[in-house]
């Protein structure tokens, strides 16, 4: 078995430290104001501080009084700013109440006075490592939970790294209080939470990482003016075989190019995010809307008869029609034409259905637009 040499272990310890709270300030200012990150950058200095002054009063340098109390009350504000620092990264904002933990130490340094425990090294070791493995432990706990509202892939091993650690702590603390020859096992111990420190450093790097990507792909998917699907989000969302009654709905809104000259591009801007909020508000669960051209939205609608597919457009069709938006000291009234495709047979796809609507969608406008046409149908238009 290899054999850790405690002081330098304790040297690289402080190192590791010191290390991560500067990368978390990196990364802090790489990835913009991420919440929580500079809670945990300034944990990380704290606990790198306290750990520092522990090994200069080890070699006598400071006052023991001094050097003691100092270095317990950092392992107490560290670990407990270092849970409530991920507990914000992870919720997007810090617990309540959070300042409060700067009072932390109080009842310890009470009970210091009282007692004098924090001048007995194991005794002052074990309060170290008792709270370290509740902090750790809790911060553990928070990353794992967030995972429902929030599934990144860095969640479920930056919540394992941080179990292993709160568990390397505790039995750090047993091992103090039961094994008469703890050092060489506290040398390990340590040794552990240096691989800890550089896991966390890394995996809290890619919970950013996974995020700012979450970000970017819920961005590359929406429309910005209505926050409705676009094109691309369609084309990931439909079925890739269709079913039979899955029905496509092509919506073009009338004589637009007229609504923007008489009232100008704000004003048209306007009149389709309330025409995209009509048909939203539509919806029924597994139905998708999305703006696929400037004033153009495609539905697609699993499973309807062909009865209530021409129900919902028409319904769609007269919500429109009765829109009045106001503007200017002036109400925008809009009309739009629909075209209706209905799958009739199992395995027939999706580009397919969409030409049919969109035939359909142009026959309406023939036939004198504000109407719905089904596809198939073309001489009958309502
Ligand atoms: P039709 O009834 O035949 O569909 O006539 P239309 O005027 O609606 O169709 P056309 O294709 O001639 O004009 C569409 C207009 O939509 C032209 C374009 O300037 C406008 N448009 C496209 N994107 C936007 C947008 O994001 N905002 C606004 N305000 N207008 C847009
Ligand atoms: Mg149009
Ligand atoms: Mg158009």
């Amino acid at each position: 078995m290899i054999s850790l040499d405690i002081s330098t272990v304790l040297f690289l310890y402080q190192s590791s430290l010191l290390v991560g709270a500067a990368a978390f300030l990196l990364n802090r200012r790489q990835t913009g104001p991420t919440r929580g990150l500079g809670m945990v950058s300034a944990a990380l200095g704290i606990l790198g501080i306290g750990a520092a002054l522990a090994s200069l009063g080890e070699q006598a340098r400071l006052p023991r009084h001094l050097w003691t109390l100092a270095t317990l009350c950092s392992g107490l504000w560290g670990h407990a700013l270092l849970a409530a620092g991920l507990a914000c990264l992870s919720q997007g904002r810090p617990p309540r109440h959070w300042k409060l933990l700067w009072l932390w130490p109080a009842p310890f340094w009470l009970l210091a006075a009282l007692t004098q425990f924090h001048l007995h090294n194991p005794s002052r070791a074990i309060a170290f490592h008792l709270n370290a493995a509740v902090c750790l432990a809790l911060a553990a706990w928070v990353i794992w939970r967030g995972r429902r509202l929030e599934p990144l892939p860095s969640r479920e091993p930056l919540a394992l790294v941080l179990l292993a650690t709160s568990l390397s702590f505790a039995a750090g603390a047993a091992v103090i209080r039961w094994v008469d020859a703890f050092v060489p096992w506290l040398a390990l111990e340590f040794f552990v939470q240096i691989l800890g420190n550089f896991s966390l450093v890394i995996l809290v790097g890619g919970m950013t990482t996974d995020r700012a990507e979450a970000h970017l792909r819920r961005q590359a998917c929406l429309d910005p003016l209505t926050g409705i699907g676009n094109r691309r989000w369609l084309a990931d969302s439909v079925p890739a075989t269709l079913k039979v009654g899955d029905t496509v709905l092509c919506l073009d809104l009338d004589h637009f190019k007229q609504i923007n000259d008489l009232h100008g591009h704000a004003g048209g801007d306007l009149v389709l995010v309330a025409a995209a909020n009509v048909l939203r508000e539509g919806l029924r669960q597994g139905d998708c809307l999305a703006r696929v051209g400037g004033e153009e939205f495609v539905l697609f609608l699993p499973e309807l008869d062909e009865r209530q597919a021409l129900l919902l457009a028409e319904r769609l069709r007269a919500a429109i029609e009765t829109l009045a938006v106001p503007y200017r000291g002036q109400v925008v009234a809009v009309t739009a034409s629909l075209g209706i495709a209905r799958c009739g047979q199992a395995g027939q796809d999706w580009q397919e259905l969409h030409h049919a609507a969109d035939t359909a969608l142009y026959a309406a406008k023939q036939a004198g637009r504000n109407r719905v046409q089904l596809a198939g149908a073309e001489s009958r238009t309502t």
